[in-house]
């Protein structure tokens, strides 16, 4: 059995910056494994710009973000094994993982990172009725095809769900000559970036329809429309609204899951509205000197977020190693109210803190002139007030170690109110 100090699962872009981040804490035994043929991850296919702009104060393609670190990682001369796919993760941290030149190999870890990111929500999981023609793709399915495989998924264009992916297919299919006829959305805003709703379908006068869903699929072997039909507030769909698109694809956008099968076959505790394992302030899951960063963790909107993320696992994986993190018991728990779905992490030891911890949520629907507001017990300990807060984009409020340590705080409290 082939031993390592901290084996990552993931080379995208958390995978690549919690290695380096934990070589650079000390740890000279490091292993990465990878299931592609390259490090990058999803960022390999993200050709568009708009990657990097808080890490590198400048304005990369997804590629050129990928490559930054992967250089960092080769400088540092990190061990990868790549084409590798990790089956199991037992709760005594040995990896089992397949490859095509060693086949079936297990690596004894002292600490084990989870960085496999996350995949897209198929069409099994919307409860679209009709048949099951050609041409109706996941967003990120076709992003592959056009930028990576060179295909062109079709020339007529629907496209469900108004994330990210969906919005940044709009403008790219736009690109390539298709016509995106219309971006449906099932809630009443979109679940993506404002900056993406301006640059992917306003640019192009591709037009949104909030509170739309395809109601039915036209065409036996290859797609030829979509009905779409307005919903009412419990997202049922409103007798008399329903319009026809003929269109020969129809692209989904409509949520990603983060890939946690081997996190919980391994015994990880998951949250239930991340859907991604549950951590305390180290980014440790329950499984003490297992971490979890980037998109296997929570769907994050930037891929800046993702890198300081993964750097704090890294970091705490060596500290792990060493003896140095430290396991009082539970944590202070960290509770949402009002507005907010759910905070990472959802348990705080202030002894493990840096001098800062930064806590990151999400909220339900669209605030205007909102208030963040932190409790610690009943004492209201931060008021901030923010002009938008969307679903769409990943929110923060900082907490310093100073203030909670030796407090015997019992319960941390993240609110979002209405002004
Ligand atoms: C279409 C799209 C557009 C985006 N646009 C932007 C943007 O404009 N700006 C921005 O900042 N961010 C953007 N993002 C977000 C950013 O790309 C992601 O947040 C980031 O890539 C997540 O990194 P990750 O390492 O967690 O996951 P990933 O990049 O998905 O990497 C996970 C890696 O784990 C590997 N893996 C999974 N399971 C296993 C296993 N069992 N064994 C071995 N390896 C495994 C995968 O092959 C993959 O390489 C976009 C994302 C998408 C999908």
């Amino acid at each position: 059995m082939k031993q390592a100090d901290i084996v990552i699962i993931g080379g995208g872009p958390a995978g690549l910056a919690a290695a380096v981040s934990a070589y650079d804490a000390g740890n000279r035994n490091i292993l990465i494994i990878e299931r592609d043929e390259q490090l990058g991850g999803i960022l390999n296919q993200c050709i568009h710009n708009g990657f990097g702009l808080h890490t590198f104060k400048e304005e990369l393609t997804g590629p050129e973000y990928a490559a930054r670190f992967i250089k960092q990682v080769e400088e540092r001369e990190i061990p990868c094994v790549l084409g590798s796919m990790v089956l199991d993760i037992s709760p005594e941290k040995v990896i089992t993982y397949t490859s095509s030149t060693e086949g079936l190999v297990q690596v004894q870890a002292k600490a084990v990172i989870l960085a496999m990111g996350c995949r897209e929500r198929p069409r099994g999981a919307l409860n679209i009725p009709g048949y099951r023609p050609a041409g109706i793709f996941s967003a990120g399915t076709a992003q592959r095809l056009v930028n990576i495989e060179g295909y062109m998924p079709g020339r007529e264009v629907v496209i469900l769900g108004s994330g990210d992916i969906g919005l940044i297919m709009a403008r790219r299919m736009t690109l390539e000559g298709a016509k995106v006829k219309v971006v449906a959305e099932l809630m009443p805003y979109s679940g993506g970036l404002k900056r993406n709703i301006v640059q992917c379908l306003d640019d192009f006068g591709i037009p949104l329809k909030l509170r739309h869903t395809v109601v039915n699929i036209h065409g036996k072997e290859r797609l030829t429309g979509v009905t779409l039909a307005e919903v009412d507030s419990h997202g049922k769909p409103i007798p008399g609204t329903e319009e026809e698109y003929s269109c020969d694809t129809l692209l989904l956008s409509c949520g990603l899951i983060p890939e946690n099968e081997l996190s919980r076959n391994a015994g990880v505790e998951m949250a239930p509205v991340t859907n991604g394992p549950s951590v305390n302030e180290s980014l440790e899951t329950n499984l003490e000197g297992v971490f979890a960063c980037g998109n296997v963790l929570h769907v994050h909107d930037l891929v800046d977020y993702v890198s300081q993320e993964a750097a704090i696992a890294g970091r705490n994986a060596v500290a792990f190693v060493n003896g140095q993190l430290k396991h009082h018991g539970a944590g202070i728990p960290v509770s949402v109210s009002g507005g907010v779905r759910y905070t990472v992490p959802r348990t705080i030891d202030p002894e493990n803190m840096d001098d800062t911890l930064t806590v990151r949520f999400r909220v339900g629907a669209v605030y205007q002139n909102a208030y963040i507001d932190v409790y610690f017990d009943d004492k209201r300990v931060s008021h901030i007030k923010r002009p938008v807060l969307a679903p769409g984009e990943m929110e923060k409020v900082v907490l310093r170690k100073s203030d909670l340590l030796g407090q015997n705080i019992q319960n941390i409290k993240v609110e979002v109110t209405q002004g």
